[in-house]
Parts: structure tokens; sequence; C-alpha cells
């Protein structure tokens, strides 16, 4: 019984992954193109192939990749086996050699998405075509520069656009190379729900660990796909390694995928419904305690005033979070979304309060 609930919750948790994109961080050689574009042409639902052809490296001396010679093989390789490939592009002249080889997708790296000078020249250079463009989010998670690029890149006529969420450059990353912030992509999902959204499991990660779970992770929120970095030989890779999978470790991932189906089906509304309803009245609850809370706020604020004592009191503060921390742990609450809660409150309570009498 445990199992099958098991597979139906997997079930339900990929029905929403529709385009699958896949292949080595870079173009390192013919063979090791030939090879990994083999396979791949051989599994039916990788729809494009990506490869690297020129590398963003974050400090000097590394492979910056191939250039040239690796779109010349693209082109060839592209009419042997049927597939279409997509890579980086980060100036004009990228652009302009991505179409003398016939390659009809494109992606904006992290680093160029957050450069709006960068992006607003790559828009110049693409003005025109018929390119699909995939625009990674920016290195910081400011969903903005991320919406700004593709605005861009609209305002130029492009028109087959779709948004990768390949995670954030943060202080602290919580074990991954870049943190998931899933709200960020999320956010955007809102904004802009016409444009399809993938996930790039492998720069999240950086570990090929942390792939399949990530996936896992990805397919409970509203993706349309995946751009995962798939590797012949991953440990001998130029470029990210660690992160890049195996085409069998590939392919394994692909058969946890489970087929499409209807997202949202009359059973599913009608199962879901009862709880939606729960869900609502409780917000709505918290909304009006919010309310009375800051009503207490500034009726605070004008006995403060009447003593002349500061609106900031820091230990009665201190106090507050470690009581509502040791309530929050009773129930089961997270300490962290706890503290993120109390502080969002605080920090509206003050500025009522400062506001208050003006
Ligand atoms: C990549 O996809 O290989 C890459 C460099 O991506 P990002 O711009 O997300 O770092
Ligand atoms: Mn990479």
């Amino acid at each position: 019984m445990e199992k099958i609930v098991y597979l139906c919750k997997l079930f339900y948790a990929t029905v929403m992954i529709k385009t699958i994109i896949a292949g080595p961080c870079s173009v390192e050689s013919r063979e090791q193109l030939r090879i990994v574009t083999e396979a791949l042409a051989a599994m039916p639902r990788v729809g494009l192939i990506r490869a690297g052809v020129w590398k963003p490296r974050t400090r000097p001396g590394g492979f910056e990749g191939l250039g040239e010679p690796a779109l010349q093989w693209m082109q060839a390789f592209a009419a042997e086996y049927g597939v279409r490939y997509c890579c980086e592009v980060a100036t004009p002249d990228h652009v302009a050699l991505c179409q003398r080889y016939g390659i009809g997708t494109v992606w904006i790296g992290a680093r160029t998405t957050g450069n709006p000078f960068m992006v607003g020249e790559l828009c110049a250079a693409l003005r025109g075509s018929a390119m699909q463009v995939l625009v990674k989010n920016p290195t910081s998670p400011d969903v903005r520069l991320w919406l700004g690029a593709i605005e861009r890149l609209r305002q130029c006529g492009i028109a087959d656009i779709s948004a990768v969420h390949r995670g954030f450059e943060m202080y602290h990353n919580h074990g991954y190379r870049n943190a998931p912030l899933w709200e960020v992509p999320m956010t955007l999902r809102r904004e802009m729900p016409e444009v399809p959204l993938l996930c790039d499991p492998s720069h999240i990660g950086g570990s090929r660990e942390l792939v399949a779970p990530l996936v896992q992770t990805a397919s409970q929120f509203d993706f349309d796909g995946l751009m995962v970095e798939v590797h012949p030989d991953p440990d001998a890779a130029l470029t990210d390694g660690p992160q890049q999978l195996t085409v069998a470790d590939f392919a394994a991932l692909l058969d946890n995928l489970a087929p499409l189906a209807a997202h949202r089906s009359p059973l599913t509304e009608r199962q879901l419904e009862p709880l939606r309803r729960q869900i609502d009245e409780i917000d709505h609850e918290m909304l009006s305690l919010l309310a009375r809370r800051m009503e207490m706020s500034r009726q605070i604020a004008f006995v403060k005033r009447d003593l002349n004592l500061p609106v900031y009191q820091s230990d009665r503060w201190s106090d507050v979070v470690a009581d509502r921390l040791q309530q929050a742990t009773g129930l089961g609450l997270d300490a962290d979304f706890t503290r993120a809660l109390l502080e969002k409150i605080h920090a509206e309570s003050m500025r009522v309060q400062l506001n208050v009498g003006e």
C-alpha cells in the first residue's frame, strides 16, 4: 500500500515536466560530442541537446570552450542524428556564429542576465531572428533583473522565450552550489505565467548526487521542464565534472519521471477543495490577527511617546523572540521560518510606530 501511495505521489509530482534539455556542460572534442549526441538522440524525451561552446569561467586559466570548431561539429551532427542543439551566447559575435551554423536555440547565462547592457547588446544582435532564447536567472536573487532581460528580448521581437532556474549565489548556499530559493522562480512564474519555466538541477546542486533529489523537489513546483548536464565521462570533464551525470544515470532519472498526465482533473480538484477552503479560512484569520496586532502597535506608540520612550526596545524584542521561538518549537514550526516571520512582523510594527501621529 505504501509503495502504491509513493508511486502515485511520484506520478502526480512529475506531471508538469514536458521539455527536457540535456547535454554536456561544454563541447570538449568531436568524439565527446558524437558519443553524447548518439546517446541522447536515442532518448525520445530529450528535445534539445545543450552543449557549451564559450564557457564563462570565474577565474582565468581554465578551459574556455572550443568556439567555432564546436559549432561546425554541432551542425554536422544535427543533420546526421536529427537532433537540435543549444548553447550559451554572451556577445553579439556569439549570436552571429550560432546563426551561421544553424543553432536555433541559445541561452543567456546567469552572469549575462544580470547585466542589462550585455542583454541589450544580445537583443540587438538577435533582433529580427526567429531564434528561441532561454534566459537563465541572474546570479543574484533579483527577479526584476530576470524579468527585465525577458522584457528586453520581447522588445526586440523575440517571441520564443523560456526561463531557466539555475539557483543563486549566496553567502550561505546550504550545501548547494547555487541556492535554489524556489520562491524566486515561482515569482517569475506568477509575473509571466505564459513563459515556460525550466529547472537546471545541475547548476543548483553542483554535485551529481543532488541532481535526482533536486528534480524530485522541482517537480513539486510549477516547472515545465529540465535542463540537465550529461557527459559521457563526467570524471574527465573539463568543466563542471562533479555535477554532470553519466548517460546511464541520466537514463535512470528519465525512467523515474512518470509519463505526462493532466495536472488538474475533477478528481484532484474534488480532493483538494475542502482542504483549500480551510487554508483560505486560516489565512483570513491570520490577516485579521495581523491587523489587530498592528493596531496594538499604533496604540503602544502613543503611550511610548507620552512616556518619552524610544520606539525600539531591544530587551523587550529579545524577550519576544525567545518566547515565540519556544512556543513555535512546541508547535512543531521551523525555527528559521518563525524567526524570519517575526522579523517581518517586527519591521512592520516599527514602521507603523514610527509613522504614528505624522
Ligand atoms: C552552463 O549552463 O554551463 C552555465 C555556465 O550556466 P550558468 O550561466 O547557469 O552558470
Ligand atoms: Mn556547466
